[in-house]
């Protein structure tokens, strides 16, 4: 079974899913992406997609600022993603990119008078940062782009320009991951993850007003916490000192899950070591992604019919 894609209205194999040179999303970034995992939950040998609900929620805001028309319902767009995984046949943690952008074959910066397409593409995607032995990071010389530039609460391909320059400067001084802060100095969140942190026992978070994009994981977390550990997160703008004196930290992102940072400018954060609510935390999540746990099963999305199970003599 072939990766499948949903391109052009049609599922088609992925290697069949080709668009035009001229395409005016690939000369421009006007497009905007989600990303969503499925998680496979070998007990039941089912695949589970996570929130998709809430990724599509995202996915057409997105839409709405790059006056994007996409002409399908949330549900709808469960379905065709679910429909996607299906054929291709995964049985193992995938991540899923839909994809709205403006697919007229035009030359001309402008988001009017233009034709809007869709797709979704379904791949592997190994571990992004090391979420069992953490990650150091380090804070960019880049800033994160701001909402009067291009709004970060849209995941507009764009925007990853940003990301990529703060990655690659990251990575090419030794560092695993890269922290952005905005334009005041104030920490935004990582090229592709949102930022905690713990203090005195309590969970801080940059707010959407300091340009981040309102990451899903960071609902899950601050949810998971409130819910199951009775602990409320405090959005407030964060310091970049604040960083080097938090006692934990860690980035959340649907590809990175929750990956613990042990160090930030060569300074240790805490003792150094992966801190216990890091840890509380991620055990809490890896069970509800993967639908293990029954409270929050409305965030799961099972992508095959139940099959009955052979029975063996
Ligand atoms: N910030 C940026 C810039 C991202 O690209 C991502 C990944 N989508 C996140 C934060 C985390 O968002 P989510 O938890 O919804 O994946």
């Amino acid at each position: 079974m072939p990766p499948y894609a949903y391109f052009q209205k049609r599922f088609v194999p992925l290697s069949e899913a080709k668009i035009n040179i001229l395409t005016h999303a690939f000369h421009y970034g006007t497009a905007c992406f989600d990303g969503i995992r499925g998680n496979w939950n070998a007990d039941e040998e089912q695949l589970y997609l996570f929130r998709v609900k809430d990724h599509y929620e995202r996915l057409l805001k997105g839409c709405r600022l790059l006056k994007i028309n996409l002409p399908y319902s949330i549900e709808e767009l469960g379905e065709l993603t679910r429909k996607v995984v299906e054929r291709s046949g995964y049985q193992e943690d995938i991540y899923i990119r839909p994809l709205a952008y403006k697919g007229s074959e035009a030359i001309g910066v402008r988001l009017y008078d233009l034709e809007d397409d869709f797709l979704i593409i379904v791949a592997t995607l190994p571990a992004y940062l090391d979420v069992e032995k953490g990650c150091r990071c380090c804070t960019s010389s880049w800033r994160r782009i701001d909402d009067t530039m291009i709004p970060a609460r849209g995941k507009i391909t764009g925007i990853y320009v940003n990301s990529a320059l703060a990655k690659t400067e990251a990575w090419e001084n030794g560092y695993d991951e890269a922290i952005l802060l905005t334009h005041d100095g104030h920490v935004s969140e990582g090229s592709g993850e949102n930022i905690f942190l713990v203090i005195k026992g309590e969970l801080v978070t940059p707010p959407s007003s300091d340009n981040i994009l309102l990451g899903i994981t960071r609902d899950t977390v601050i949810t998971l916490a409130q819910k199951e550990l009775g602990i409320e997160t405090i959005e407030r703008s964060v310091d970049r000192s604040e960083l080097y004196l938090a006692d934990e930290c860690f980035f959340t992102g649907t590809a990175a899950h929750i990956t613990p940072i042990l160090e930030i400018d060569h300074r240790p954060i805490g003792n150094g070591e992966i801190g216990k609510l890091t840890k509380e935390l991620q055990k809490l999540y890896f069970a509800v992604i993967q639908a293990k746990n029954p409270k929050y099963l409305d965030w799961c999305t099972p992508t095959y019919p139940k099959l009955a199970k052979i029975q063996h003599s």
